[in-house]
């Protein structure tokens, strides 16, 4: 269009272009799935402002809340239709194009080393994949703040907006148009729309219209022209006469033609899964809403997920996720984001994903939903967000939370010690297989980034925790474990800090407990030096650094005659390192072949902790 106003796409979303159309990718079906979230989410805007001010919604066909797909054969053209919020002239220049989101660039990162594109929807960028299909996209979008205009684009590098004098008016909403490449002509099967809705987009909560060519059976008169016709073209006119007659017995004249019509067919059942008895709910269902959730469409299926309510002065419901994998920015962001992955509902109406309120930091890696039926429906965000009731519900989300995490270590047969319960067989075991390791090893972080910051659930989370040691052959090992391989009369927890299990297994530290039999932990991550000014004691035992002093491995009946007679020796070594470079210089009985070690006092830094700060200042 001449008269449009054109613009550059930000170099970072015109690279994402190009990966996508030059992608070999061959399931190109995700581009629905993200245009119906997409609409789903506008619809959930208009809904929300709806709350405090009905006028928003308009009139008629405006007022509903739904999204519709049609497709023009003819002309090669999808279109999905929604009358949800809608887009203003900045907006379309600001949501389509100009200004690059975080995801984009961690998006192309990924997808050049061989990432998913199936995850396209958990970065942001969506949309974009509308150009896996289609060579040619138009947006038209009203916003009831704003005249209507159309965005269009070929992802050549730039796209156009210009105010929409060609279109009808939608009165509300967005409507994309898809002009489908030749090789994308399956989407323009109605079946094939079907079955994708049906397949990816079964849980959006408005409902999804399609619309359907049916063929029906009608019943006309049988045509007085055509039986004409056919008197001129029979060349036998004895033969002509028996028609006549046979016709003139079967009254009323009338005949049966197949006539195609057209109507809205509706796709999706609305009804909230949350709503319904868990009991009633298969494994395949729960598996099918988190991927609709989370945007998170690989074949993996969820750790573990919990589904409950609660009664009382606070009615909610809830279901929470573990999800397979760590998103790709969940510690980047951790100190700076505080964007919790619950969405919250309140009496079935979608209010917010950004509800900080719901669960703490640590526990942002959940995906879930919370509804409501205590909070009230017609107030602000930032009022809700005040609401005393969110204080009860995030203690029982906590809860409920670090329950279903226990369970996962519980029912997979790796983490038990009991080797009868590990010997049974059944599918279900190998499905639970390994899935605790799984989980600490995505997760494991945020554990012990709760036990820093969450002291009342400190204990809890600190069953959760898992660490290799001096005798975990390789394996993950818990307190409980540790504590059940304790040896009598010892008292202490022992732990070493490094960078690596390879560096510490050779540590002098050690010496002398190994050969004694004494079980040391490993931390290798640079978290574990604050996890344990956290954690000072776990079951009434506390935690004792072996690099520092204070080790007590029972009395040596030499140890007195020793420190006599290197009384000497200990004075020279100390004199002569100076006083600026150590406090003490003792004799000890916690090495074996090593003559010496540099131990740091009780409550100074361990060198580990020395050598994370230096690296934090450089
Ligand atoms: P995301 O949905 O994760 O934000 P997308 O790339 O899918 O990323 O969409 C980009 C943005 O474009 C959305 O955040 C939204 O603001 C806007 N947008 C896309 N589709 C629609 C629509 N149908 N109605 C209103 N706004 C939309
Ligand atoms: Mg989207």
């Amino acid at each position: 269009r001449s008269s449009a106003e054109k613009f550059e796409f930000q170099a970072e979303v015109s690279r994402l272009m190009d990966i996508i159309i030059n992608s070999l990718y061959s399931n190109k079906d995700i581009f629905l799935r993200e245009l119906i979230s997409n609409a789903s989410d506008a619809l959930d805007k208009i809904r929300f402002l709806s709350l405090t001010d009905k006028e928003v919604l308009g009139e008629g066909d405006d007022a509903k809340l739904e999204i519709q797909i049609k497709l023009d054969k003819e002309n090669k053209i999808l279109s999905i239709r929604d009358r949800g919020i809608g887009m203003t002239k900045e907006d379309l220049i600001k949501n389509l194009g100009t200004i690059a989101k975080s995801g984009t660039s961690a998006f192309v990162e990924k997808m050049q080393t061989g990432g998913d594109l199936n995850l396209i929807g958990q970065f942001g960028v969506g949309f974009y994949s509308v150009y896996l299909v289609a060579d040619y996209v138009e947006v038209i979008s009203k916003h009831n703040d704003d005249k209507q205009y159309v965005w269009e684009s070929k992802a050549d590098g730039a796209f156009a907006i210009s105010e929409d004098i060609w279109n009808e008016p939608l009165g509300r909403g967005t409507e994309i148009r898809l002009h489908l490449r030749e090789e994308a002509g399956e989407y323009l099967e109605e079946s094939k729309l079907k079955e994708l809705v049906k397949r990816y987009s079964e849980f959006i909560n408005f409902p999804i219209y399609i619309w359907a060519t049916k063929e029906v059976d009608v019943e006309v008169p049988a045509d007085e022209d055509e039986s004409g016709e056919e008197e001129t073209t029979e060349s036998n006119p004895s033969e002509e006469e028996e028609v006549d007659e046979e016709e003139g017995e079967k009254k009323p004249k009338t005949k049966t033609i197949k006539e195609k019509t057209s109507e809205w067919e509706v796709l999706n059942d609305v009804k909230a899964i949350w709503l319904r008895s868990p009991k009633e709910v298969t494994d395949e269902e729960y598996t099918k809403f988190y991927r609709s959730l989370s945007k998170d469409f690989s074949e993996e299926k969820p750790l573990a997920w919990s589904h409950f309510s609660a009664e009382g002065d606070v009615e909610f419901k809830a279901v929470l996720y573990v999800p397979p994998k760590a998103p790709h920015d969940l510690y980047e962001s951790y100190y700076n984001s505080n964007k919790s992955n619950l969405k919250l509902y309140v009496r079935r109406v979608f209010i917010s994903d950004e509800f900080d309120e719901l669960l703490p930091k640590y526990l942002n890696f959940l995906k879930g939903l919370v509804d409501s039926d205590t909070l009230p429906l017609n107030v602000s965000r930032e009022m809700l967000q005040q609401h005393s009731s969110l204080k009860t519900i995030k203690k029982k989300l906590i809860r409920k939370a670090l329950d279903m995490i226990r369970r996962i270590a519980e029912e997979d047969p790796d983490e038990s010690n009991d080797k009868e319960k590990t010997d049974v067989e059944g599918s279900d075991k190998d499905e639970k297989k390994g899935q605790y390791t799984k989980f600490w090893n995505e997760f494991g972080k945020s554990i012990k980034l709760g036990i820093i910051e969450d002291a009342g659930n400190r204990n809890r989370l600190a069953k959760l925790l898992r660490f290799e040691s001096t005798k975990s052959d390789g394996k993950l090992a818990s307190l409980d474990q540790y504590i059940s391989r304790m040896k009598s009369g010892q008292k202490d927890i022992f732990y070493l800090t490094g960078t690596s299990k390879e560096q510490l297994e050779k540590s002098p530290f050690l010496e002398r407990l190994k050969r004694k039999n004494y079980e040391v932990i490993f931390f290798t991550d640079p978290v574990d030096e604050y996890l344990m000014q956290y954690l000072m004691e776990y079951e009434d035992k506390k935690f004792q650094n072996v690099s520092k002093e204070g080790v007590k491995l029972g009395k040596d009946s030499k140890e007195k005659e020793l420190k006599e007679s290197y009384k000497d020796l200990s004075k020279w070594w100390k004199d002569t390192l100076a006083t600026e470079n150590v406090d003490s210089v003792k004799v000890s009985n916690r090495l074996d072949q090593s003559p010496c070690v540099v131990v740091t006092s009780k409550y100074g830094w361990s060198a580990n902790m020395e050598r994370i700060m230096q690296s934090q200042t450089l």
